[in-house]
């Protein structure tokens, strides 16, 4: 007997037939002997409809109360597929976070998981039940309900795993694996058998977001294997761990984020310290910037620009205010009209001229870099937003289809 994790998406039960089709999934999983857990997301849209009606109400509300919001959005999907699964007689319970003992950081609408104390779920297990649990939420210590950031109830079905020493996790979406690219994007797009955590991380911190990265970097550390798959279609999906047959591939996919934000600080005095005392500004902000280009002084001042997410920019700018008109530089120039797109492999490490077939393909279908950066095992470049699509295809064509 095995114990296995499962998650479903949002997709995944859209519908009372999806949830029907899961319900199938999971009660087949059980009638082989297993112990099963189930995590699921809120169903299709439901978590984005219940941000915007937030928003009618009080686009500034707290995020306390944000989250109490739209973590009620799991709480119906998990009562779904339980009814479900009664329906067709087998026995199941269904848990909300803090009853499957989701332990959180209070940082409302970014929480992370501190620990889980699953002894609930164990006595469900034991009791022969089913247990279904609410993906994306937990409590803070201070008894609040809190959330993951969007895309976490990945992060919690690895979290479970790891806490039971699961012998297998399963992440169900609506699409057959992990691809060279996204399937929706790139027709063409192939199915990877297998990928490395670490390429799989680059993947989803680029916008790869098949697999949410805070999953994976958790699933990296406590060794957990996972096996993303469709819901849909019976195939074989892409396992994920920590070292992959892929390695002799030069790149293991190409990924797109159009979250992102560029902002250039003009005019800064061109001495020592400038930079460190900028970045320490949006530190200390918990803003994480990404790409980072310095222009060449000149006439005694420089530029410096940054990415970062596309809704941290009002933070940004808050941070940065004071900067400007302490130190003297100009002006701070910003476009969210932009577009990351990245290569990951980790084969680009021993191989010269990875990035400059990127360049090529992008040359080709004259597409303008505006920023680049490079890291061991990926490349990524800024463009403008409306190329994004197109760049993905072209850069994808070139690695894979010649
Ligand atoms: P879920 O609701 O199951 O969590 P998501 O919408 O979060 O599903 O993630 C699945 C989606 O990720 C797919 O529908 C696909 O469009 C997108 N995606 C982006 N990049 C990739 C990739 N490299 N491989 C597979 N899917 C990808
Ligand atoms: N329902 C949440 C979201 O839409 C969590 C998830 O789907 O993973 O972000
Ligand atoms: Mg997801």
């Amino acid at each position: 007997m095995s114990l296995i994790v499962q998650k479903f998406g949002g997709s995944s039960v859209a519908n009372a037939e999806r949830v029907f089709n899961v319900a199938g999934i999971v009660t087949r999983t059980y009638d082989k002997g297993n112990d099963v857990v189930v995590v699921v997301s809120a169903q299709g849209d439901t978590t984005d409809d219940l941000i915007a009606k937030g928003n009618e109400i009080n686009p500034n509300a707290s995020k306390r109360e944000r989250d109490m919001l739209v973590a009620a959005g799991e709480q119906v999907s998990i009562a779904l597929l339980a009814m479900a699964i009664e329906k067709l007689g087998y026995p199941v319970v269904s848990l909300l976070g803090w009853q499957a003992g989701f332990q959180t950081s209070s940082a409302h609408t970014a929480a992370r998981i501190r620990r889980v104390v699953p002894s609930r779920i164990r006595k469900e297990l034991d009791k022969k039940r089913i247990v279904i649990v609410a993906g994306f939420q937990g409590l803070s210590r201070y008894d609040d309900i809190t959330t993951l950031g969007r895309g976490g109830s990945d992060t919690s079905a690895v979290a479970i795993a790891a806490a039971m020493h699961a012998d297998l996790c399963q992440i169900y979406t609506d699409v057959e694996g992990v691809y060279t690219a996204d399937p929706r994007i790139v027709k063409n797009a192939k199915k990877l058998e297998s990928i490395s955590y670490d390429e799989m991380l680059e993947l989803a911190t680029m916008g790869a977001q098949v697999l949410n990265n805070r999953s994976v970097e958790m699933a990296k550390k406590y060794n957990i294997e996972l096996e993303v798959l469709s819901s849909l279609v019976d195939a074989p999906g892409t396992i994920v761990k920590e070292k992959s047959k892929m390695e002799k591939m030069l790149i293991s996919g190409v990924a797109k984020d159009t979250d992102v934000a560029r902002v250039s600080v003009i005019g800064i005095p061109d001495e020592p310290g400038f930079a460190f005392k900028l970045f320490s500004k949006l530190s200390a902000k918990n803003i994480n910037v990404d790409i980072i280009l310095q222009s060449i002084g000149r006439d005694g001042t420089k530029d410096i620009s940054f990415t970062c997410a596309a809704d941290r920019l009002d933070d940004v700018n808050a941070a940065l205010k004071d900067y400007i008109e302490n130190i003297g530089a100009k002006e701070i120039l910003s476009s969210t009209d932009v577009a990351k797109i990245s290569i990951v492999g980790a084969g680009m490490e021993s191989h010269a001229g990875v990035a400059t077939k990127m360049f090529e393909a992008l040359y080709d279908a004259q597409i303008n870099i505006r920023m680049i950066a490079t890291s061991e095992i990926k490349v990524s470049v800024l463009i403008n937003k409306k190329d994004a699509d197109r760049a993905v295809s072209a850069i994808h064509d070139k690695f894979f289809e010649q």
